[in-house]
């Protein structure tokens, strides 16, 4: 695995990292493979010095894509996400971490899927948390996404809440 000769000019030898153990980065490959199905690549490596085995898992970082209503796409930024939370919880008494849960929720499944993604599906994701979280969150939110113009839009998706049954999405 390890190329022959010099590494390039100011770069590393491909294939080398540091043993967890002794730190240095004299290591190689002696095993690699198929792991998760294809999606990753399990390798074990063996350190020359100290004789450390360790094990270390290769797997491509998919970066979901949001498209925009306006058609325009941009990477998806969990910060984006939390900022909505954040405004639309801002006040609400509900427990620390809820945010950072919730984000990881979105993040997961935002990744999870298709490397492609609607701002819609995001909103109602966002929204599909809150309903049964905090339901002045939920509106506040909504109220955004949704772009209410005026009083009876609320009045409207409040009465939604209230008509609402587990097995029936608002949505
Ligand atoms: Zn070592």
């Amino acid at each position: 695995m390890l190329p022959g000769g010099s590494p390039p000019l100011g770069g590393t030898l491909s294939g080398t990292m540091r043993c967890p153990l002794c730190a240095t980065e004299d290591t190689r490959v002696i095993d690699s493979r198929p792991a998760e199905g294809g999606g990753a690549i399990r390798r074990r490596r063996e350190c020359l010095v100290c004789g450390e085995r360790f094990t270390t898992f290769e797997r491509p970082i998919v970066v979901a894509t949001v498209v925009k209503r306006s058609g325009r796409r941009e990477p998806f930024e969990s910060e984006k996400v939390r900022r909505g939370l954040e405004s639309a919880l801002a006040g609400r008494p509900v427990p620390d971490g809820t945010v950072d849960d919730i984000v990881a929720r979105i993040e997961a499944s935002a990744r999870g899927g298709s490397a492609l993604v609607t701002s819609d599906e995001l909103g109602r994701a966002v929204l599909a948390e809150l309903r049964d979280l905090d339901e002045v969150a939920y509106l506040r939110f909504a109220s955004v996404y949704k772009e209410f113009q005026g009083a009876s839009d609320f009045e409207r998706e409040a009465a939604a809440l209230d008509r609402r049954d587990n097995d029936a999405p608002v949505l």
